[in-house]
């Protein structure tokens, strides 16, 4: 048993969303990277700034506080601590004398103020130290800063990035997808049935789509021209076949006919029209064995012409001939459609008479003997007669015949006794069955 995954949706994406993912993928890196690196710079800058800030404030703090600390005049201190810690972003301000004990004290100092916030400066009169002041400065306002120039660069750069974006996919969209999407177009419209390319690719820029419809449109056309030149051949070649075929097709029906002729001629008598001896051998083969194994009653009538020779030897070999047709056509007219009839020998024709039994058979032949008899044939002015000898076997009437050639034997048989009896008559097998063969006399009957 195979398995066969299950077929997953497919998503179509198209050069579009493909070039858009690619591009808004290297803006975001491209313009994070630059902006990240302009906020550390402007992280640094303003640090900086805030330090030189820091550092002006205590030294200008200083000088005003140092004859107040050689005084020991704490009240001005504080009073100017207390006036510096309003201002300035500072949170927190202490003074110590020269032993490092504090003097005054102006704000709080912060949770998690930042070491680089701190700043201490040495109070000095005459160039002699004479204390020193430390301040903490507010760094709320720069973290505020840095938020703000954070949030304000994040706008930035997806405003930056969705105006890029939108204007590269037009941008694309007009010199990748149009033309591509003209050339798909023009080639899903395909081949007609007479093999013809359907359109041509109605793109004229300089660019290379437009080397490419250009190419298609001359490659189609040299196409076209091809497959003209190729049809004609083709309905050349079409019409010699249907001629070649046409005379095939007559020469075989020719064929066909010489050999039912020659096939014909075979088994046909020339002299008679009647069938030959090959062809009532067959018969005997064939045929009449078939009905036999049915149990099908048949009867043969052998006929002989009586005293043959002497038409030969009186007439000429010519008028035997006329009396062997005429008798042929004799036979044809009083036999039966469907009863057989062939010449087997030179004066000796024998008629198969299908589903024909013995009182039927000896009936038909005595009809013909009469008629035979009674028959004139003119040859050369003169009329002659003649009589005919005739044997009947029927099968199976009076016992079973193995074959053919025993059926005719039998009939033969029968003859033989019509011509020993004195000749122009007719004998039934049944009637002379078990007596001796012998050759007969001359008798009765004959040429008149
Ligand atoms: P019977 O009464 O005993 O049959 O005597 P018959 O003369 O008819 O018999 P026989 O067999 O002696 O002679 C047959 C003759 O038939 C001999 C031959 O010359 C003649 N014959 C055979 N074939 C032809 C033929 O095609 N044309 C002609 N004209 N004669 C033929
Ligand atoms: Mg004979
Ligand atoms: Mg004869």
């Amino acid at each position: 048993m195979s398995m066969t995954s299950p077929e997953r949706p497919r998503i179509r994406v198209g050069i579009r969303q493909k070039v858009l993912l690619v591009l808004v993928g290297v803006l975001i890196v491209a313009v994070g990277t630059t902006s990240w690196l302009n906020l550390r710079q402007q992280e640094r800058d303003i640090l900086k700034e805030t330090r030189q800030h820091g550092e002006d404030v205590v030294r200008f703090v200083s000088q005003s506080l140092a004859y107040s600390v050689i005084g020991y005049d704490y009240h001005s201190i504080q009073l100017l601590l207390d006036e510096v810690v309003k201002s300035q972003d500072i949170v927190h301000a202490t003074v110590t004398n020269a032993k490092g004990r504090v003097m005054a004290e102006a704000g709080q100092i912060p949770e998690n103020s930042a070491p680089s916030n701190s700043f201490s400066h040495v109070i000095e009169l005459d160039d002699k130290p004479i204390g020193s002041l430390s301040v903490i400065l507010d760094n709320r306002r720069i973290v505020s800063k840095l938020e703000e120039q954070k949030r304000s660069m994040v706008i930035r750069e997806v405003l930056l990035i969705l105006l890029i974006a939108v204007g590269e996919y037009l941008a694309l969209s007009y010199i990748i997808v149009r033309p591509v999407r003209i050339i798909s177009t023009s080639l899903s419209n395909g081949v007609g049935p007479d093999g013809q390319a359907n359109d041509r690719i109605d793109l004229d820029s300089n660019d290379e789509f437009g080397r490419l419809a250009r190419q298609f449109n001359d490659l189609s056309v040299r196409l076209n021209e091809a497959n003209v030149r190729l049809h004609s051949k083709v309905q050349v070649a079409d019409q010699e076949l249907l001629d070649s075929n046409r005379q095939l097709s007559d020469q075989s029906e020719e064929l066909q006919r010489i050999n039912d002729e020659l096939k014909r001629m075979t088994v046909t008598d020339a002299l008679t029209g009647l069938y030959n001896r090959r062809y009532f051998e067959e018969l005997m083969e064939n045929e009449l064995a078939l009905s036999m194994r049915h149990g099908e009653t048949n009867s043969m009538l052998v006929v002989d012409l009586d005293h043959f020779k002497t038409v030969n030897d009186t007439y000429g070999h010519r008028a035997g001939d006329i009396v062997l047709q005429s008798v042929a056509i004799l036979l044809g007219s009083e036999m039966r459609r469907t009863d057989i009839i062939c010449r087997v020998g030179g004066e000796e024709f024998v008629a198969l008479c299908r589903r024909v039994d013995r009182q039927e058979a000896i009936r038909l032949a005595e009809k013909l003997r009469a008629s035979i008899e009674t028959h004139e044939v003119e040859v050369d002015f003169r009329r002659l007669h003649i009589t005919a000898s005739i044997g009947v076997a029927t099968m199976p009437d009076g016992g079973e015949v193995s074959s053919g050639e025993e059926f005719f034997r039998r009939a033969d048989t029968a003859l033989y006794f019509s011509k020993k009896n004195g000749r122009n008559r007719v004998t039934h097998f049944a009637d002379v069955r078990g007596r001796g063969v012998k050759r007969p006399k001359a008798d009765s009957g004959g040429v008149r």
